[in-house]
Parts: C-alpha cells; sequence; structure tokens
C-alpha cells in the first residue's frame, strides 16, 4: 500500500491529528495499531500509536520506548514531533537501517497529545498557556486581574499604563521595546506592566491583585515527589487526579517492557535529564554516566545542551518542581528518560549563548536580535505594536508586546514564517529529534538466544544448553535506581515441553539475574575502572524425551524482551 503523506508544515488541530493517525494505521496495518487510552475532561481520546512489525513478535515481548507530547497545552511543536516520528518510522521502515532494526526487534509506544482539550483551546483561542480544560481559562477566575483579550485581536499581550513609581520606560533603541529602569534612576516617564486582561470582582479601585490562573499543570499531577498547592503550583487535588495523566500512568505501568522515555515539551533547546529535586551527586553514579553518555549523543545529534532540570533548570533551588513524569519515570521506575524543551528562538536569532531559563528579563541587545528576527522572518507578526486602548478600570493605556505561540513557544508554522529561513526550523526541529529518540531507543537491553544444542546422552536422554545473551547498550536491569527499586525483572530461560518429553534435571524455569550492557566498558578493561559484569550467561536442562520431539526454549527478562528457539532432538 502507498504511504501515507502528511504535509508537516502547519500545525494540527485535534480533527486533523486524529485523521492522520487513523490514515497512518491504515496504511501500515501490519505494524500499527492506534487505540485510546481514556477520554480528556472533555471527552477527546488520548490517542497511543503502538508501532512494531508484528511479523517478528507482539509488541509486549519486545522493549519498547515510550514517547509522550503535548502534555502542556500551547506546546504545539511536541505532538508535531511526535506524529512525525510514528510516520518516519513506518516509510522509513526497509529503507532506513535503524528505522528498520528497530521496528523488527523494539516496540515504540507513541502518545502524540496527552493533553487534547488544552490543545484545543490553545489553539483556537487567545488563551494558549492553559491546564486540560478542567477549568476553562478566564471563565473560573472571579476577583483579582485576570486575563483576557480585552482589545478583542486575538492575543493575549501586555499593557502599560503610565505610572511615575512604574519598573519600566520605553527603550531609547527600539520604541517597541520595555526595558527596566535602573534602581536609582529618576526623572523620566515610567510604565507599569501588566498582562492584558481586567480586574473581576468587588475592586476598591486601587489595589491590583494577580490571579494565576487555575488551570492545573498536568505535569506536576504524577506520584513521585507530589506536593500539592500552594507548594507546586498546578499539581491537581491528587495524584493522577487529572483522567489524562491516570491514562498514562496506568499505560506505562501496564507495560513493564518500556525501557527507555522521552517527554516532550517546548522551549528553550534542551535536553532535560533528572534529578528534578537534588544535586548530581545524589544520583547513582552509574546511572549519571549513563545519563551523560546518552545525553551527549542526544546534543550531538540536535545541537541541545543536556542538563540536570534541578542544577540548571530550576529558578530557585529552594523550590524544585516536584511531580513530573519524569521524577516519577526515572526517581521511582528507573527507567532513563529524557525530558526534551524543543526549539529555541534565541538561537534562530542569532543570541550565542542564551540562557537555559527562559523567563526573564532579556539584555536589550537580545530584544534587539529577537525583533530583528521577528522583522526579517516572521513579517513582524511575533510582536504587537502598542495601541492606545481605554481599559474600563485603567483608564488609557496601551495594549502590545510578544506573542508567544509562535515565536517563542513553537518554531513557526508556514502560514507565520515569511522566508526560507524560518520556514525550515519547524522542519528541521521534529526531525533532529526524532532522530535522536530513535538512537536512544536502540539503546535497550534486548535478549537473544545465541546458542541452543541439544546432546544425545542414549536412552532418550538430552542435555539441553543454551546460551542467552543481551545485545543491548542496556544492562538487562537498566540503571541502578531500578535495580534499587525491583522495576526490572531478571532474565530467565524456560523450557516448553511437549507431551511425552519428561525434565529429569533443573528448573524449568531459570533465573539468570542480570546481564551487564555494553555501557560498562568504556574503555579497554583496567583494575581502576568500574568492574565489567557478564553479558551472557548458559542455562542447562537434562529431559527424557523420544527422538523427533521438538523443544522451545525462550529466555526473557522484564525490560528486555523475548526470545525463542526450537530445538529438535536427534
Ligand atoms: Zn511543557
Amino acid at each position: 500500500m502507498a504511504n501515507y503523506e502528511i504535509d508537516f508544515g502547519e500545525y494540527f488541530r485535534y480533527d486533523d491529528l486524529t485523521r492522520h493517525l487513523h490514515g497512518v494505521e491504515a496504511a501500515h496495518p501490519t505494524f500499527a495499531h492506534l487505540e485510546s487510552l481514556g477520554k480528556s475532561w472533555r471527552g477527546r481520546d488520548v490517542w497511543c500509536m503502538t508501532l512494531t512489525n508484528s511479523a517478528t513478535g507482539a509488541h509486549n515481548e519486545k522493549p519498547a520506548f515510550y514517547i509522550d507530547a503535548h502534555i502542556h497545552a500551547e506546546e504545539v511543536a511536541t505532538s508535531h514531533t511526535a506524529l512525525y516520528t510514528i510516520w518516519y518510522l513506518l516509510t522509513h521502515y526497509g529503507a532506513d537501517t535503524l528505522a528498520t532494526w528497530l521496528l523488527d526487534n523494539t516496540t515504540f509506544y507513541i502518545l502524540p497529545r496527552v493533553n487534547p482539550d488544552g490543545a484545543e483551546i490553545s489553539l483556537t483561542t487567545a488563551h494558549h498557556w492553559c491546564g486540560n480544560g478542567r477549568y476553562l481559562p478566564g471563565e473560573e477566575q472571579t476577583r483579582g486581574l485576570c486575563q483576557r483579550d480585552i482589545d478583542g485581536n486575538g492575543v493575549i499581550v501586555q499593557m502599560r499604563a503610565p505610572d511615575p513609581a512604574g519598573e519600566w520606560k520605553i527603550s531609547p533603541d527600539d520604541p517597541r521595546l520595555m526595558v527596566l529602569r535602573s534602581p536609582g534612576e529618576i526623572g523620566g516617564d515610567y510604565y507599569r506592566l501588566y498582562r492584558e486582561g481586567e480586574i473581576r470582582g468587588d475592586w476598591d479601585g486601587v489595589t491590583v491583585e494577580i490571579e494565576k490562573p487555575r488551570d492545573g499543570n498536568m505535569n506536576r499531577n504524577y506520584p513521585m515527589g507530589w506536593m500539592p498547592d500552594p507548594r507546586q503550583y498546578g499539581a491537581g487535588d491528587l495524584p493522577l487526579s487529572e483522567p489524562e495523566a491516570m491514562a498514562t500512568a496506568r499505560f506505562i505501568l501496564a507495560h513493564p517492557n518500556i525501557a527507555g522515555m522521552q517527554c516532550y515539551h517546548t522551549h528553550g533547546g534542551l535536553h532535560l535529564r533528572p534529578s528534578l529535586v537534588s544535586a548530581d551527586s545524589t544520583l547513582p553514579r552509574a546511572d549519571l554516566a549513563l545519563y551523560k553518555t546518552i545525553g551527549a549523543m542526544a546534543s550531538g545529534i540536535t545541537g541541545y545542551p543536556t542538563i540536570s532540570v534541578y542544577e540548571e533548570f530550576t529558578p530557585d533551588p529552594d523550590m524544585p518542581r516536584t511531580g513530573s513524569m519524569m521524577q516519577w519515570s526515572y526517581d521511582e521506575m528507573g527507567i532513563i528518560t529524557f525530558s526534551t524543551e524543543l526549539w529555541n528562538p534565541e538561537l534562530a536569532a542569532g543570541i550565542a549563548d542564551p540562557a537555559k531559563y527562559q523567563i526573564r528579563a532579556r539584555s536589550i541587545q537580545d530584544e534587539i536580535a529577537l525583533l530583528k528576527y521577528n522583522d526579517e522572518h516572521l513579517g513582524g507578526k511575533g510582536f504587537i505594536n502598542w495601541t492606545p486602548f481605554d481599559h474600563p478600570q485603567f483608564g488609557r493605556v496601551e495594549i502590545g508586546g510578544w506573542t508567544h505561540m509562535y515565536t517563542f513557544r513553537n518554531p513557526p508554522p508556514r502560514s507565520i514564517a515569511t522566508t526560507d529561513h524560518a520556514r525550515g526550523f519547524l522542519q528541521t526541529t521534529i526531525h533532529n529529534n526524532c532522530i535522536f529518540t530513535l538512537n536512544h531507543a536502540a539503546c535497550a537491553p534486548l535478549l537473544r538466544i545465541t546458542h541452543a544444542h541439544a546432546e544425545s546422552l542414549g536412552a532418550d536422554l538430552y542435555k539441553i544448553s543454551v546460551i542467552v545473551k543481551n545485545v543491548g547498550y542496556l544492562p538487562t536491569h537498566m540503571t541502578q535506581m531500578a535495580l534499587k527499586h525491583g522495576t526490572a525483572g531478571t532474565v530467565n530461560a524456560a523450557l516448553t515441553l511437549p507431551d511425552g518429553a519428561e525434565l529429569i534435571m533443573g528448573a524449568v524455569a531459570q533465573d539468570l539475574g542480570h546481564l551487564a550492557g555494553r555501557d560498562e566498558r568504556s574503555a579497554p578493561w583496567s583494575p581502576w575502572l568500574r568492574d565489567w559484569h557478564t553479558s551472557f550467561r548458559k542455562a542447562e536442562w537434562l529431559v527424557r524425551a523420544a527422538a523427533g520431539t521438538t523443544i522451545t526454549v525462550s529466555a526473557s527478562a522484564g525490560r528486555a524482551g523475548t526470545n525463542r528457539r526450537e530445538i529438535s532432538l536427534s
């Protein structure tokens, strides 16, 4: 059947995404299976695509790589990357060595849009940052300054109100830019900046309380380290209180073959790794080494640095982010997980070595570089020029400033980008990150029976011997954290005997413990480096059976798949 083609130049709303998922599934029935993991708060499906070559084995008998995306409403480039990865694997099978090997030997579970309601709100209203639709943005707030597209131009930006006590002034270099007033500066025209909106409830005409949207943040709704509001903004009423988060958690727990994970976010151009809550010195050394090695591979492919969330991506170390998917998947289950912040507009604007944490006041030089990028490559659509507006409560203000959706948060789609250079960013972002995840997926532990033999001892007695080998990069226990928490099953070798065959010696199923991966052997052996462990072991049985009997031997491990061989007695 012909490939199902997708135009990745524009972002997709829920119905388009759903149509494309059904389209690729129909075009590749041997390889793709689409299912709904449950309904969102407002009744949309949380889709999961399972990819593997079903002719080479069942999905749950292969080590799997889990990808989820679009848990945060406005991060639409993430579901684009996940959908692209589905499309790429299916359309490159047979042509690309890595894609072919992965579909033959491993499984992918890809959830392109964990938060379909939030995504739809973000794609169709002025409220881009919102939760999962449990609370509709703007409707649940009854007091304080609440965000709203008060001038009706389709975006929520900033309001600037003249105020002699204001923190901001107009830049002398570009009148669009607001720059911070110096601590001891007096004598100019100053402004106070607010998010575009209106004050609700009983207002005394003076006090401006700024309301945080009660929108939730599903990536704080996971059980490991969960803490309630107000300690952790957006955490939800209790762990997994949100149906979409619960659907992902149930799926992960029901698939103990998951051996690697990727969660997609925007923005920053960063591969984030654990720990989220403590210094690198608290991580098991072997796990930190693994994260650094796989992280270096990631950086080599995408150009994004790989950093610890706690060490380099936490504005206040006394308030680390808690309850995220990556904290649960690594700190509890020991699965190597990266959380990638796709896309960095500052690099696109030519800013060298941009700050890693994006929400901050930028230097005037950086702001000017971003405006130049906006003017040259986005036709100026990323910045709303300041326009006078008679505000019902503040009086005469001006509304303007950066829009975020297709400037900062996501690479510009074709309809926003005005140059080939800018149109290339989206394709580069989704392709390079897809390629990294394929390489990460290929690190999985993978069991193979490399030798299976029956030796006739006479009198219908046979000695059956097999060698079971981990041919993967990761050990069968994946990480020290998984070993500590017992979340990666050991290697098991087992016989299946037909009627008439009898086991004389040896347990039917033999526990071979864990088998090392290639990761330990990062240098030639030396007594001063870490120990090397074996990556293969033998299992033996004594059976009595008639010549011509066929016996099946299998090797399996929780995260390393199942491999079978048939032995004919002669
Ligand atoms: Zn995010």
